[in-house]
């Protein structure tokens, strides 16, 4: 009998059990054990040359965190997941897995500040990256050259909040056979799904929203299914043995994990998928908080603008209501220029200056002064960063105390 689909939390809840437990645990126990044993040396061959599952070494693999790739690649509906130490080190698996010197990158240029520079050590080393405003197709399309192999953008930008024309830069990938990554951090698998734009490759930084809680860190790289792996020019003999459909993963997963060794540890993988078994009932408070929020910085006399897709004024409104079910836990506002920024961080009593997102405590940051400093203020005014600009990565505290955290706050600036 055909099972009915279960719903994303359910379905979270329950991924460990279909595969058996050992003792019957609810939980995949943590395995920190460095290598495996196997029932003879014959077994032994079977797995390492890859005709028998199996794990080889944990840098490669381990029981625990496969179990959290089953997850992630549930919640991203995929064709198979790999799971990295953090999510820079999924982003930089792309780089060893799948480019070469001589390729050609089109890139959002609204991005997390470390994919930015990422990208300038991928240009050191031979594959050029163009940025361009990926809220407009059009300015993806008149980058592309005869290189151009891949186009890699952010759902919401981190921090001004621009949202990338997702569905038509799935189209055109699709029309001339180029491989469409999303990094889908600044949403998640329950808001948004990129496989519906025809994504073939999903970054998730798990250390944010799906982890949730700020204690682990941990990275994941989804492929779709989407994507004809004979296509792509750079796949080694070697990972051709299997159906063409895996082979694009066989070889991120052996040069991002065996060769550069960003394996993810058991014990996070552990925490990560306990926060994940709450992903959506904390986002669904995360993005009402955000949206109250930035209902009240906005109609403060002190607050010269706010960025966030859930408010009217935003110019991709509309868009974030079509392709994503909230508008996200991040928003960025900026004071009245006259007013001091650090005073008012000073004044906050809950809301915790720091540098994380995605916690389940509200966070907030000067993103000039801090991980936007290192790339200067041209490159930042020409991602619409002030030099006031306050970033808030809104938690699940209860909303009114929250509200009238960042009310005195305002008052005594
Ligand atoms: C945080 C973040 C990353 C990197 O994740 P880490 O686990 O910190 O390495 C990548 N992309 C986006 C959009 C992020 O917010």
């Amino acid at each position: 009998m055909e099972q009915k689909k279960k719903g994303f939390t359910t379905g979270i809840l329950h991924a460990d059990r279909q595969k058996g437990i050992e003792h019957g645990s609810l939980h995949k126990p943590v395995h920190n054990s460095v290598a495996f044993g196997y029932a003879n040396a014959r077994e032994l061959a079977a797995v390492f040359q890859g005709r028998q599952p199996g794990y080889r070494y944990g840098r490669q693999g381990n029981p625990t965190v496969a179990a959290l790739e089953d997850k992630v690649n549930l919640m991203e509906d995929g064709a198979g997941t790999v799971c990295f130490a953090t999510g820079m080190a999924a982003i930089g698996a792309l780089f060893q897995g799948l480019l070469r010197a001589g390729d050609h990158v089109i890139s959002s240029q609204f991005l997390f500040g470390n994919t930015n520079s990422l990208w300038q050590t991928c240009a050191q080393q031979g594959v050029t990256v163009s940025m361009v405003d990926a809220t407009d197709v059009a300015q993806v399309k008149a980058a592309i050259t005869p290189a151009t192999r891949m186009v890699f953008v952010e759902t919401i930008a981190n921090p001004r909040t621009q949202i990338a024309d997702l569905e038509r830069i799935g189209a055109l990938c699709d029309d001339l056979g180029l491989l469409y990554v999303v990094d889908n951090t600044m949403t998640n698998p329950w808001l948004f799904q990129p496989k519906a734009v025809r994504a073939h490759l999903v970054i998730n930084a798990l250390t944010k929203s799906i982890g949730g809680h700020g204690n682990a860190l941990g990275g994941a790289l989804t492929d779709t299914g989407l994507y004809d792996w004979q296509r792509w020019p750079h796949i080694a003999e070697n990972y051709k043995r299997n159906p063409p459909k895996t082979w694009g993963l066989a070889q991120i997963r052996a040069k991002g994990l065996r060769d550069f060794g960003a394996a993810l540890a058991p014990e996070a993988a552990h925490h990560l998928a306990v926060g994940a078994e709450t992903l959506a009932l904390r986002t669904a408070r995360t993005c009402s908080n955000a949206l109250a929020l930035a209902r009240l910085l906005q109609s403060h006399a002190k607050v010269a603008a706010v960025y966030y897709p859930g408010l009217e004024n935003h110019p991709q409104h509309a868009l974030a209501g079509t392709l994503f079910r909230h508008s996200g836990a991040l928003l960025s506002f900026e004071l009245l220029p006259e007013l001091d920024c650090f005073a008012f961080l000073d004044a906050l009593q809950l809301a915790i200056p720091s540098s994380n997102l995605g916690d389940n405590r509200t966070l907030i940051i000067p993103v000039a002064h801090t991980i936007f400093y290192e790339m200067g203020q041209e490159r930042r005014a020409s991602m619409g960063i002030a030099e006031s600009l306050l970033r808030v990565a809104v938690g699940i505290e209860d909303e009114a105390d929250l509200l009238d955290d960042f009310t005195q706050a305002l008052q005594q600036v």
